[in-house]
């Protein structure tokens, strides 16, 4: 069998879901594939998704979504700080939850998807696109204009038709969660642990959603493979020897443990070519210093489908029409992925001794500086004006010269 349509989008992940409701507006016919019948539902994730991203992007309410409102951080050698804020943070969802919440919003989307089918092969020409996806062994070939690749970390087209390098293992983050049901209502509050002791270089999470919390580790690739220790060893430690989270979690049973990449590279181009656009984690739409990237992805997403508005509108599929697609989201996300390298890079380093990078920087030495860095991890404040405001004044001179 063989279906036509204007755009393919590969992926119902925040960012394919949101080209799909980007293009649901326009007159742009689209079909939208995911090889999960529930979009979402298997994807680890910590689910954390701050409040502007969810104005932005009118999200409608997420059933089971946890609010936050306060942010708990330890650095090497200082003390657990927690910090209330005036208002919501943001939310913990589920992500197969923010999948139906984002898809059922999307008029028509049961005429527009193919749930359930998975992409084996994309081939593109100078002509259309090729994509061949398999549902209960049945092969079907669908042809269209464009695609939009939103198939995460490892995207699906890469294998083909690669507009770009492989992301290499020092760039690519591994994070590994364990979900604990426990018995009561947990904290509203989201805790980050840095330093040798809670992950490979990265940092250690705790995020609530009712009555289970998220407790992930990990760190680039490289740095976990060449660790001595395992990863899960850092989150046993931490459940069985760590305070105050020993005593918050005690009781507690482990009913999940999942684990997925994320790229933490910063800014990479180039995310189009050959009729396709990269959107999300497959375009590295990712923060290197959270490996947050659901904000991000649906910035890629929403840009990618304005540019497809584009090229059927103009009946122009070439590169040099696709590379508007890469100037939008680079002016949109650009800045916070270039500096979120950066400072990934200052401060996020495995080190040694007790500091693991982070306590010699100068970063972290007020309330003040924690504060700010909360506000950055909770989507409050870009890392560029993060940075600024807390760096040594001798970082600053240096950062500048950039
Ligand atoms: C452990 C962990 C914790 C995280 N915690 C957070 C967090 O708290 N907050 C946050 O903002 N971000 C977090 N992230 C990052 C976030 O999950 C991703 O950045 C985000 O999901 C990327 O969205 P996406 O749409 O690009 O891709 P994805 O969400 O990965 O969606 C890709 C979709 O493509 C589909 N797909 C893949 N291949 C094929 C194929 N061949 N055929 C058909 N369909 C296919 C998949 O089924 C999937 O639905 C975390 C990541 C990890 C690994």
């Amino acid at each position: 069998m063989t279906v036509n349509t204007d755009v393919i989008i590969i992926g119902a992940g925040p960012a394919g879901l949101t080209a799909a409701r980007n293009l649901s507006k326009s007159e742009i016919e689209y079909t939208l594939i995911d090889r999960s019948e529930k979009p979402g539902e298997t994807k680890p994730c910590g689910g954390f998704i701050p409040s502007s991203t969810l104005k932005q992007f009118s999200v409608p309410r997420i059933e089971g979504q946890h609010q936050i409102d306060t942010v708990r951080m330890k650095f090497p050698g200082k003390e657990l700080v927690s910090m209330q804020f005036d208002e919501i943070l943001g939310v913990n969802v589920s992500r197969g939850s923010l999948g139906k919440a984002l898809y059922d919003a999307i008029p028509d989307i049961v005429d527009h998807s193919l749930l359930g089918s998975s992409v084996e092969k994309v081939v593109t020409d100078a002509r259309s696109c090729r994509v061949t996806m398999m549902k209960d062994n049945e092969e079907t070939i669908l042809e269209s204009k464009l695609i939009i690749d939103a198939s995460g970390a490892n995207p699906v087209s890469q294998r083909f038709l690669p507009p770009r390098e492989r992301i290499s293992n020092s760039q690519m983050g591994y994070g590994l969660q364990y979900h604990i049901e426990v018995e009561t209502h947990l904290v509203s509050s989201n805790t980050f642990l840095y330093g040798n002791k809670f992950s490979p270089g990265g940092y250690c999470w705790i995020f609530p959603r009712g009555n289970i919390a998220i407790v992930g580790t990990g760190g680039l690739v490289k740095n976990v493979r060449e660790n001595e220790r395992r990863t899960h060893e850092y989150l046993d430690s931490l459940l069985n020897e760590v305070e105050p989270f020993k005593t918050e979690l005690a009781g507690g049973s482990i009913i999940k443990k999942d684990s997925a990449l994320m790229p933490l590279c910063g800014v990479m181009r180039p995310s189009f070519g050959k009729r396709i656009m990269l959107a999300g984690d497959a375009a590295g739409h990712c923060s290197p210093i959270s490996g947050e990237g659901i904000h991000y992805s649906m910035v890629g997403g929403q840009c990618a489908a304005m540019t497809a508005v584009e090229c059927v509108q103009r009946n122009n599929f070439s590169d040099s029409i696709l590379s508007n697609y890469e100037k939008r989201w680079v002016r949109r996300m650009g800045s916070d992925l270039k500096w979120g390298l950066w400072l990934q890079q200052k401060l996020m380093r495995p080190g040694v001794g007790r500091s693991g990078g982070w306590s010699s920087s100068g970063f972290i030495e007020s309330k003040k500086s924690q504060k700010i860095i909360a506000e950055m991890l909770m989507g409050r404040r870009s890392v560029r004006s993060a940075i600024f405001t807390i760096a040594p004044s001798y970082l600053k001179t240096k950062i500048i010269k950039r």
